[in-house]
């Protein structure tokens, strides 16, 4: 990440090229734009000088082709983000500016205006007066300019902050399961990354937890979908508040769930585990409509240290091995991956 000024040259050059080539400034154009002058992407950077040199212009579509070509969605959310981000930086302090600047143009028109009164009450000063009067008239449109300027400002301003929310909104939605209102699973695999990559760097222990509902197709069977969704719910909420700040509780598909524990030793992971299966095997559920005891439910646990070297998948498939061992075992159980030999070793 660059620093404060460079990304505000960075930010600059990128809006004067968008403006030298007549390209509307949204944010995807302006990621494309951006990204060229920071020579992050060099396909993306020959792509547009072959435009360039060509001669072709960047009318209809063609900067949102690039940034559709060059940008996926999935890693583009953070980079559009932070573009809008700059833009209304930009646009703000534009605007603070240009106050500024009507400001004082209003107070020197207000000061000229004084002086004509006094000029007009000396005899023979007229003249002079008239000019000022003059002068005071074009300085009053010049303000009425400035504060039409800075009204447009002041909507565009406003438009890029409602963007930013948006797309930050839109971000927060497609990394959230809609029924629990907790992590998806396209969230757990972004999480997964990053817990990796930082305990193969800082040797820290991780460990990953896979959890499946016990016969909740019976359940279902039993007393409905609806009272199966409100099963799924209190499990997610069981699983939050077990859970501590770095942690990360995700849906992993239809009744299955996972916990992310980054810096945990695996005693540490089998004791939550332990805590979770605990707490819903002895929550007795009851039907909130027709106040009916609806017996419990039940989860299986498997429990997965990640090896030094070892890869995301086989991490995965370990501790879904130990959920199936915990299944086999009798269900409402916690089963601990058996330990392999460091990919290292
Ligand atoms: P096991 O103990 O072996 O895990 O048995 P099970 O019945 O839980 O497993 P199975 O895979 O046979 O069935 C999973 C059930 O989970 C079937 C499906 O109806 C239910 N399910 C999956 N997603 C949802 C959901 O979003 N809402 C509800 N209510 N049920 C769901
Ligand atoms: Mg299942
Ligand atoms: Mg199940």
């Amino acid at each position: 990440m660059e620093s404060y000024e460079q990304a505000r040259d960075y930010a600059r050059a990128a809006m004067e090229k968008l403006d030298s080539h007549r390209i509307p400034a949204s944010p995807p154009n302006y990621t494309v734009w951006y990204t060229y002058i920071t020579r992050r992407n060099a396909a993306l950077r020959q792509a547009i000088d072959a435009i360039i040199a060509e001669g072709n212009d960047f009318g209809s579509g063609v900067s949102e082709g690039l940034f559709r070509r060059f940008f996926d969605l999935d890693s583009s959310g953070e980079a559009l983000v932070e573009s809008s981000q700059q833009i209304e930086t930009i646009l703000s302090s534009a605007l603070g500016q240009l106050r500024q600047a009507g400001d004082d143009h209003a107070g020197f028109g207000d000061r000229l205006d004084r002086y004509s009164q006094e000029l007009a009450k000396s005899k023979g000063l007229g003249t002079i007066s008239d000019i000022i009067d003059h002068i005071v008239a074009e300085t009053r449109k010049t303000v009425e300019r400035t504060r039409k300027i800075e009204s447009d400002l002041q909507r565009t301003t406003d438009e890029a902050a409602e963007l930013r929310r948006n797309l930050e909104n839109a971000r927060q939605e497609a990394n959230t399961d809609p029924l629990t209102g907790i992590a998806n699973r396209k969230r757990l695999d972004v999480e997964l990354r990053s817990v990796l990559d930082d305990a193969a760097e800082n040797e820290t222990s991780c460990c990953l937890l896979l959890l499946d509902i016990d016969h909740f197709k019976t359940f279902n069977d039993r007393y409905g979908h609806q009272l199966g969704d409100d099963v799924l719910k209190l499990v997610a909420k069981i699983l939050v508040r077990a859970i501590k700040g770095q942690d990360t509780a995700a849906r992993y598909g239809g009744e299955e769930f996972a916990i992310l524990l980054p810096k945990t030793p695996l005693e540490g992971a089998l004791k939550l585990a332990e805590d979770i299966r605990e707490a819903l095997a002895t929550r007795r559920l009851v039907n909130k409509n027709s106040g009916k005891a609806l017996g419990n439910v039940t989860v299986s646990i498997g429990a997965a240290k990640w090896v030094p070297g070892e890869n995301k998948e086989s991490w995965i498939a370990r501790a879904d091995q130990a959920l199936y061992a915990a299944k086999n075992n009798g269900r409402n159980r916690v089963e601990a991956a058996a330990p392999v030999r460091s990919a290292a070793e």
